[in-house]
């Protein structure tokens, strides 16, 4: 399987993180956006949860060394280790929602 890239689920959303990076003064991390890749999305079953991973790997706790970025406070979070982004935490965006789960049923 191929993981579905954010900019062709949702390029709105990859709009608005590239945007919130850079003014957040993370260029680096707006720069991945482009190649950023779905792998999964969030299973907690909760209604408003439309948050997926980015890499094809995780393990909860996260290692040392993992930062979350707070674009929106409380609606749009990024978990990044190093310069990898690992997961991207949506909430409250049904829109998205309904596209992400088309591609990750
Ligand atoms: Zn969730």
């Amino acid at each position: 399987m191929t993981a579905p890239l954010l900019r062709d689920v949702a390029p709105e959303l990859e709009a608005e993180l590239t945007e919130l990076l850079v003014e957040a003064g993370e260029p680096t991390l707006a720069e991945r956006m482009k190649a950023l890749a779905i792998f999964d999305r969030c299973r907690c079953g909760d209604s408003f949860c439309a948050s997926f991973y980015t890499v094809p790997k995780w393990t909860t706790p996260y290692p040392k060394g993992f930062r979350t970025l707070a674009l929106r406070p409380g609606a749009l979070h990024l978990d990044v280790l190093n310069s990898t982004i690992m997961y991207v935490e949506v909430l409250y965006r049904d829109d998205l929602k309904a596209k992400i789960h088309a591609v990750l049923p």
